[in-house]
């Protein structure tokens, strides 16, 4: 016999229903009331099926910062008659949050009006949690990929990014910008004397040192090589620049750190300065070159001080 037995079907589907693990909802349309939710809800939400009794119910057990937009959205859909999906946080009745992925069916009378709403509610927490501990694992990644692994300030990838942005900057606003080559004095007979391990704690220390006089908030200190760095300085001027250089030096000073063989007893550092007004052709390649004949300049007059203005040539 081929009848179709339409009550045997009926507890198939509903068992098939009842056990998947997304969740099965009706509503009628004409009420907005819920004609039928799965009771796996009580499971997930906490909520017992009977307590869905309108749409209210499910906007109302939605976080109120997803349900204005999902809310809107569903309505939308469904009025248009266009199969949806949205992704929102539902309330538990014990007051946590679980991200949800509502699939939403029209399902639509013989002259084209909605008829009900069918759909699943499928759990996406594992998911989001998974998307959430990507995103934050990228934003960590780039922010280490802008970093100097050793002593924590910006690396020269992140000095020439920043370099670039100001650069264009100070030529639009027709503002100087400064800039600090930075290079320790004998630090390879500090490494050879103390140890390489006490080298590394050293540089540091360094950063930290300077790290303190790049004080305005657009300052920026990159370790640019072994024992060199820069400070960017923007929107100051040469003078203001020679007096950040000065503090540096004053404050390595007082860091007092131990340099046995060097021949002013302590760690020092020699600094070339400079700083100019951009205009259009300029290029802040020829900045820094000036700044590092200064840093040589004042390396040949006997390290420990700062130069910023350009050798006299013979
Ligand atoms: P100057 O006064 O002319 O600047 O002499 P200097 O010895 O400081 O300069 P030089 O360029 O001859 O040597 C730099 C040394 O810095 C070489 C290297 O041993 C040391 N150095 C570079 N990078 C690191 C690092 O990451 N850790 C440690 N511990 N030492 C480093
Ligand atoms: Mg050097
Ligand atoms: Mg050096």
């Amino acid at each position: 016999m081929t009848t179709h037995d339409i009550r045997t079907d009926d507890a198939v589907y509903k068992t098939l229903l009842e056990s998947t693990r997304a969740i099965p909802w009706k509503i009628d349309w004409a009420t907005m009331q819920f004609a039928y939710v799965g009771p796996q809800i009580e499971e997930l939400l906490g909520w017992a099926p009977e307590s869905w009794a309108t749409v209210q119910d499910w906007a109302e057990r939605m976080h109120p910062e997803d349900r204005q937009w999902a809310v809107d959205f569903c309505v939308a859909q469904s009025m248009a008659g266009v199969d949806h999906e949205a992704d929102y946080r539902a309330l538990c009745s014990n007051g946590d949050y679980v991200w949800i992925r509502d699939v939403v069916h029209v399902v639509r009378n013989d002259d084209g009006t909605v008829n009900s709403l069918i759909g699943f509610m499928f759990d996406i927490s594992e998911r989001k949690k998974t998307e959430e501990k990507l995103l934050a694992m990228q934003r960590e990644l780039e922010e280490l990929s802008f970093k100097d692994g050793l002593t924590n300030v910006a690396n020269r990838r992140r000095f020439d990014q920043v370099m670039d942005a100001a650069w264009e900057r100070a030529r639009n606003q027709r503002e100087p910008i400064a800039l600090l080559m930075i290079d320790i004095d004998y630090f390879k007979q500090y490494n050879d004397r103390y140890g390489h391990l006490a080298g590394d704690d050293c540089l540091r220390r360094v950063a930290s040192v300077l790290t303190q006089a790049a004080a305005r908030p657009n300052d920026l200190l990159a370790r640019i090589g072994g024992e060199e760095f820069a400070m960017l300085l923007p929107g100051t001027s040469a003078s203001g620049a020679a007096g950040v250089a000065e503090h540096c030096r004053q404050l390595l000073k007082e860091a007092q750190i131990l340099h046995g063989p060097s021949p002013m007893g302590r760690l020092t550092a020699s600094i070339g300065v400079g700083a100019i007004t951009p205009e259009a052709g300029d290029n802040w390649v020829s900045l820094l070159d000036r700044v590092d004949r200064r840093l040589y300049a004042a390396k040949q007059a006997g390290r420990d001080r700062m130069i910023d203005t350009d050798p006299a040539t013979v």
